[in-house]
């Protein structure tokens, strides 16, 4: 495994990390979730990634039971929750980045996850209907009782993640260190332009999701729809439509080629690519199965053969390489 700073900040996180959305408490039972986070711990990975709103809470339990099972020594890994959507209630008090949820949301979360303090916490959207100083003082203040150790943003602009810089400065409060986009070979604007600035001026890190874009930067899409999987679950349909196109299916067909001459996955290719970037902290994988993990944790092995000419004749099949505006 490779470690990777979390943007300025001197906290060491696995480039590949595991995450529980849509599987834990959900898509798969807890023996397998047990399974799951044994095999990344046991490979290096030490950074788990959670939200108060997957399966409305459940999933935070059951990494809960799983970290109270396996007893890991706690200076040995890191774990986030999220708050913003709530775990289930939609009551105004419920939900946002007012101090009162943040306060409630985190307590919430210690509890399921059976920690004493979250290593990292995000806001998993911006609040449009509370002031970034409330946020940013409620957030500082759980940094200062123990609770929390880092705080960042999800989803957030280069704009609001600045103006909540500018609030800590004001008042000498601690800042938002890392920032949670989404980024994969589809999906590359936030990461590649409009952060640009920030990760030299304010050292921002990233937690980036979705590399395989649910599963079809795997390749399994591209004969159909294969069953027991993702974008195939009832109620799904809106990820799917979102996520499948002929297109996207094309340009997949297209990369697995590429993977096959370099004698590697099209998920380890779709996972190395992400590496490639600097501004990467950290890739949350999102495995439903012990096979998904070790060829996506053994994508690393294939890192050196990300050349420029490889880059190049990806960039050739995906067309879609963001524009940096001109000065
Ligand atoms: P991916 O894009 O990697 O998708 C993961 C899914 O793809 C798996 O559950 C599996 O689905 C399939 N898959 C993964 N590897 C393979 C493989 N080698 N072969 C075949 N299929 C494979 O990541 P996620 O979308 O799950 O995102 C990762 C994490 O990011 C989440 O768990 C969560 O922690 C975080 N996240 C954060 C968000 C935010 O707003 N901040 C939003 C979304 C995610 P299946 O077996 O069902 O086909």
């Amino acid at each position: 495994m490779q470690y990777r700073r979390l943007g300025k900040s001197g906290l060491k996180v696995s480039l590949l990390s595991y995450g529980s959305w849509l599987t834990f408490g959900k898509q798969i039972g807890d023996d397998q979730s047990e399974a799951l986070m044994k095999y990344a711990y046991d490979n290096g990975i030490n950074f788990f990634d959670n939200a108060e709103i997957y399966s409305r809470g459940e999933s935070e339990r059951v990494m809960g039971r799983i970290l109270n099972k396996m007893q890991w020594s706690r200076d040995s890994y890191t774990v986030s929750s999220k708050v913003f959507f709530g775990d289930g209630g939609k009551l105004p008090t419920q939900v946002g980045l007012h101090r009162k949820h943040i306060v409630e949301a985190c307590n919430a979360a210690l509890k399921r996850l059976q920690v004493e303090y979250l290593d990292l916490y995000f806001c998993h959207r911006p609040d449009k209907e509370t002031p970034i100083e409330e946020t940013v003082w409620t957030m500082h203040n759980l940094i200062q009782q123990g609770k929390i150790l880092y705080w960042g943003t999800s989803e957030w602009s280069a704009q609001e993640i600045m103006e909540a810089h500018m609030v800590a400065q004001k008042y000498n409060l601690i800042g938002p260190v890392m920032e949670q986009p989404q980024y994969n070979m589809f999906h590359r604007e936030k990461v590649e332009v409009e952060y640009s600035q920030i990760y030299k001026t304010v050292g921002l890190g990233t937690t980036i999701w979705s590399p395989l874009a649910s599963g079809l930067l795997t390749g399994k899409y591209n004969d159909g729809m294969p069953k027991y999987t993702r974008l195939n679950i009832e109620g799904m349909d809106w990820l799917r439509e979102r996520t499948i196109t002929e297109e996207r299916v094309n340009k997949v067909k297209q990369i697995a080629q590429i993977a096959k001459e370099l004698d590697m996955t099209t998920a380890q290719l779709a996972l190395t690519w992400c590496a490639v970037n600097p501004n990467v902290s950290t890739i949350i994988l999102g495995a439903s199965k012990i096979e998904q993990l070790k060829e996506n944790l053994e994508s690393l092995e294939h890192l050196h053969k990300i050349t420029p000419e490889v880059m190049e004749r990806l960039e050739g099949i995906l067309q879609n390489k963001p524009a940096r505006p001109e000065f």
